[in-house]
């Protein structure tokens, strides 16, 4: 451990058990002009305050890599915006995120990302980056943007192989952006569903007269999944392009995902909150909408493929695909699984559930560190300035109390509703830091519109 002059430091969190990319251990933290000046043994460290954090667990800020906050799909718009959307994420103790510009109708990927980076500037409330989305909007030209989205700070591109009515691209295309990607460096996300497996499931289901939520998991099926990851890695893996596998969500997903892994050091994949901590038993609920989500949440055994994944590392890391609607939103279409907007709000949930499994015993401190801070803040260019406990790094933390008893019935997001309500668990986040300021205290949010700030990844 290091030390630093005493008349430096200015603030000195004492005594929690701090989990450093080597693990857990009881520290003082020490905090000078919003970075982590000093690591040292507990009670030795003089500061201008202190914060009692004697029995308290001290994480690095979350980094949530991805999150779909103020955009609109379709006919669709999310219920929050930049402001609504990161202070709940400061409450669950995420620090950073990384949101998606996806093209609008008559727009470019750098249109998209240009008039995001203008949306969320004078409105977050925690640090933020973007990834750039190439579409079927304006796909030729945005193909040449790549140099032009480097430039205007983009590491990394999304493309969805589903959706292929509005936003999604053939395989043709997805080739296309691999190979473009590699000339200019840049990772490519991928959400992987084969589009003519949905169709077909879809098509199944309206034969079957069967639109419930249900009906919504069988006609997205694992295999769909599967197939898409296959396809996807094959030409990635030849194009010699890096490529990151979004909320990967089935055991047969995982296979192909630890295959094209097995054949390539440039292959990482995530998985979601949801898919870790919920089963398909949500849509046998009679608001079962309310858990519309593509893909959609799995089986008991997906699930446990996907915690034995996350601790292999097949798996790198934990996110929550952010997509916040109310329950008049997801209830406007009732009964009609093809116009319920899809996705769950969990930004400020993704941390808070996974401390949970950790007092349960599901992982470990330093995993947790890992799969939430560390393991994004690398694979998108954000590490060392986040991701960390470690002087120098940005002093974005998450002060946990792992005796309280956890609440996901009511959140401070932009809507009604919780996905994990009803869950039970133990840990709570007291106190949120971001840049050496305090974010959240108790119940507080302390900090005022805008003070979050763009990030450059190298
Ligand atoms: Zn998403």
């Amino acid at each position: 451990m290091s030390d630093a002059p005493a008349h430096l430091v200015e603030t000195v969190i004492r005594g929690p058990l701090a989990v450093l990319p080597d693990g857990p251990v009881l520290a003082d933290v020490g905090i000078t002009s919003g970075r982590i000046s000093a690591l040292a043994e507990p009670d030795s460290l003089t500061g201008r305050q202190y914060v009692d954090a004697h029995g308290m667990v001290l994480l690095p800020g979350g980094v949530d890599p991805h999150v779909h906050l103020h955009t609109r799909f379709g006919q669709w718009l999310t219920s929050d915006d930049f402001w609504t959307g990161t202070v709940p994420a400061a409450f669950g103790g995420t620090t950073t995120i990384i949101n998606f510009a996806i093209p609008q109708p008559g727009e470019t990927s750098l249109e998209a990302f240009n008039r995001a980076r203008l949306e969320a500037d004078p409105n977050v409330a925690v640090d933020y980056t973007l990834h750039a989305c190439i579409t079927s909007n304006r796909f030729e030209e945005s193909l040449e943007q790549f140099g032009a989205l480097r430039e205007a700070g983009a590491r990394s591109v999304k493309v969805f192989t589903a959706y292929r009515h509005t936003i999604g691209l053939s395989l043709q295309q997805v080739d296309a952006v691999l190979r473009h990607a590699a000339d200019h460096d840049l990772q490519v996300l991928v959400h992987a569903e084969a589009n003519d497996l949905i169709d077909a499931g879809i098509a199944d289901r309206v034969h079957a007269g069967d639109l419930s939520p249900r009906g919504h998991l069988i006609s997205r099926p694992a295999a769909a999944e599967e197939a898409a990851v296959r396809r996807v890695a094959e030409l990635a893996i030849a194009a010699g392009s890096r490529v990151f596998f979004v909320h990967v969500s089935s055991a047969v997903g995982v296979e192909a995902v630890r295959s094209a892994r097995s054949r390539s050091d440039r292959v990482h994949a995530e998985t979601c909150v949801h898919y870790l901590c919920l089963d398909d038993s949500v849509y046998d609920r009679p608001d079962g909408e309310l858990w519309v989500c593509s893909p959609p949440i799995r089986s008991h055994a997906d699930q446990q493929a996907l915690w034995q994944a996350l601790g292999e590392g097949v798996l790198d890391l934990v996110s929550t695909d952010h997509n916040c609607f109310n329950s008049e939103q997801k209830f406007r279409f009732r009964g009609d699984f093809r116009n319920v907007p899809n996705g769950l709000p969990g930004v400020e949930l993704r941390l808070p559930a996974m401390v949970a499994c950790v007092t349960r015993g599901q992982l470990s401190w330093a995993e947790l560190a890992r799969v939430t801070a560390e393991s994004p803040a690398r694979l998108f260019g954000l590490w060392p300035q986040k991701g960390a406990i470690a002087v120098g790094a940005d002093a974005d933390l998450a002060l946990i109390s792992p005796s309280a008893s956890a609440n996901f019935d009511t959140t401070h997001m932009a809507t009604d509703y919780s996905p994990l309500a009803g869950v039970r668990g133990t840990g709570r986040v007291v106190q949120t830091w971001l840049r050496g300021k305090t974010l959240l205290d108790g119940d507080s949010f302390t900090q005022s519109r805008g003070y979050g700030r763009w990030l450059a990844p190298h």
